[in-house]
């Protein structure tokens, strides 16, 4: 056997493919071994995880509360899962995943080392074939691409890279080995959620910590504290209680908007929410706050002064302040990073902070960077640098669909989907939180959840009607992708350069100036209101049908007891 096959990976065709063994790939598998579908997970890491398996940099944890963000569909495991943390770390995180795994026995199901380079669609057996990194090719009815919104880590195209004489990487590369730290000088290029993460963490570890900014970010406090015992039992005694409010929440979490509107309360009593909010654990300040901070100019700009004050006042040098307080979009108009002693950070003497906005760095050299005003040196570059958010996974495999229509060319200029998880001309390819989805933005695992469950219906849908194809038509997708663009024109997301809108200085095509809606700006309730209504409809807008051989088909679906 090779290494990273089990048996389960001695076959050449199944009937569900999943492409992914992170947070949706383990949920989707579980939800196809419990209807006894013969079906694999191919994933290019040597274990599963997903994000939770790459990201290692100092600080990684959740910004979703611990128990908002594991799975809901087994009381057995909610009974006897104890999260630690409010805002739990990487390494507890890749724990649960693991004896998530092995609880439901799904390990078995799982191929790893397997990259999905290419697949192309049969159109005369209605199934794909997949060329994987091994030089096996495999056939499957239906692929689920579980491949995450922030797994394509992307470099700044900076000159000299390949000449840094000490340690480089990418936060998502982050070394398995511990990186010594102490006494060590480290550059963080970068000020999004990662960095703020790792800054915060490793700032009175370090010798010397620079920090090279482009843009400021904003960022609220984390709060994070421990969970003890008797905090977990009434958590466990609350689960359907918190599942529930996680519901009827726009963002999936248990943080609720203010339906007070923000012009009909005192300025008085809008000061004394937010006090309150920042001073609470979570996501509250961006997302228990009025509903017009996402929407209206001037609220938005009142509240952006309003945190613009908490850092002067928590940032001693006021010139430094001033650096880190962003001027080009308000605060909540991107996902808000949630910070553990960021700000004071830079009260240190050993933390300094480069604005590259103004002196940008014009090279890696042998020893360190270099900007337009000096030299650095350096022991360690982190690239806290991002992702091709949302579409770079899609784009880093060659999908091929009908006609020979490639996926990256269909969505050069933007994705178009029918409701974020099927795309016309590449049937059977279904994407549980795929672009146009309303996973980017809400609490992840309640969203896959949401994806994985309507996948998974669709799917036993044409099971039990021996149905072997399904591809949504032109003008669904293009009523779908017109309403999500529409979506945008009411948020004030649409004007921030960041990865909701597809913003990457760092990938060709898509610099400033050419915005890619991409995610569901309409919230959970509204999303999965809308995705039910679909399959309520007998899947109205897919043209669903049985082109394929019968032998092909459902028959040969379930795995012989
Ligand atoms: P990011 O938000 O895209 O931030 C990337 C940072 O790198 C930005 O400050 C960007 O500056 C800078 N940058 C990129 N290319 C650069 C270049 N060529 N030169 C100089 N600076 C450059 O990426 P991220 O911090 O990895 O976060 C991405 C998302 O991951 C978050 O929004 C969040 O959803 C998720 N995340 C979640 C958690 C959590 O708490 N669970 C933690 C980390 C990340 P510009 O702004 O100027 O482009």
């Amino acid at each position: 056997m090779t290494e990273g096959t089990n048996s389960h990976g001695a076959k050449s065709h199944y009937e569900v493919i999943v492409v992914g063994a992170g947070v949706a790939g383990i949920y989707q598998i579980k939800r196809l071994a419990d209807l006894g579908i013969d079906a694999t997970v191919l994933d290019s890491a040597p274990d599963l995880g997903g994000t939770w398996y790459w990201n290692r940099y100092p600080g990684c944890r959740f910004d979703s509360e611990s128990y908002t963000y594991g799975f809901s569909f087994s009381k057995e495991l909610l009974n006897e899962w104890h999260w630690k943390e409010r805002f739990s770390s990487q390494p507890e995180n890749l724990r649960y995943l693991n004896y998530v795994a092995d609880k439901f026995d799904l390990r078995k199901y799982m191929q790893f080392n397997r990259n999905v380079e290419a697949m192309q669609f049969d159109e005369t057996r209605d199934e794909w074939r997949l060329k994987i990194s091994d030089g096996r090719e495999l056939t499957s009815r239906f692929v689920v691409l579980a491949i995450g919104l922030l797994s394509a880590p992307t470099l700044p195209r900076l000159e000299g890279m390949d000449d840094f004489g000490g340690r480089s990487f990418h936060t998502y590369y982050w070394p398995h080995e511990p990186v010594e730290l102490t006494g060590k000088k480290v550059a963080v290029i970068g000020t999004g959620a990662t960095a703020i993460q790792i800054i915060g963490e490793i700032a009175d570890k370090v010798s010397e910590l620079t920090v090279f900014q482009r843009r400021p970010n904003w960022s609220a406090p984390l709060n994070n504290s421990r969970i003890s015992e008797a905090e977990m039992a009434d958590i466990r005694a609350r689960y359907d209680e918190i599942f529930a409010a996680c519901k009827v929440s726009p963002g999936g979490f248990e943080h609720a908007p203010d339906r007070r509107g923000f012009y009909e309360v005192t300025r008085e009593e809008r000061l004394k929410l937010w006090d309150r909010l920042y001073d609470e654990p979570g996501f509250g300040i961006w997302l228990a706050n009025f509903r017009e901070i996402f929407m209206d100019e001037a609220a938005n700009a009142e509240f952006s002064e309003y945190i613009a004050n908490r850092i002067r006042r928590r940032v001693k040098d006021p010139q430094t302040a001033e650096t880190l307080i962003p001027r080009d979009h308000g605060f909540g108009v991107q996902r808000v990073p949630l910070e553990t002693n960021y700000l004071e950070a830079y009260n240190r003497d050993n933390v300094h902070l480069v604005d590259i906005s103004k002196t940008p760095i014009e090279r890696v050299t042998e020893k360190g960077l270099r900007t337009a005003a000096r030299d650095y040196e350096f022991d360690i570059i982190v690239y806290a640098t991002g992702f091709d958010a949302i579409t770079g996974a899609y784009d880093r495999m060659d999908i091929t669909g009908i006609d020979g229509e490639k996926l990256y060319d269909k969505w050069k200029d933007a994705p178009s989907t029918f409701l974020g998880m099927l795309t016309h001309g590449f049937p059977n390819l279904l994407m549980p939180t795929g672009p146009q989805s309303a996973s980017a933005t809400t609490n992840f695992p309640r969203g896959i959840e949401n994806g994985v469950n309507w996948c998974t219906d669709l799917l036993q849908y044409m099971w039990d009607r021996g149905l072997t194809r399904a591809d949504p038509t032109r003008e669904s997708e293009e009523r779908w992708t017109a309403h999500v663009t529409k979506m945008y024109e009411i948020m004030l997301m649409r004007k921030a350069k960041g990865w909701f809108t597809g913003y990457n200085s760092n990938v060709p095509g898509h610099e400033e100036g050419r915005p890619r809606y991409f995610v569901y700006n309409g919230g959970t309730p509204k999303y999965v209101g809308i995705i039910n209504d679909v399959a309520a409809n007998g899947y109205e807008g897919l043209v669903l049908s049985s082109q394929a051989r019968p032998e092909s088909g459902a028959a040969r679906s379930r795995v012989s007891a």
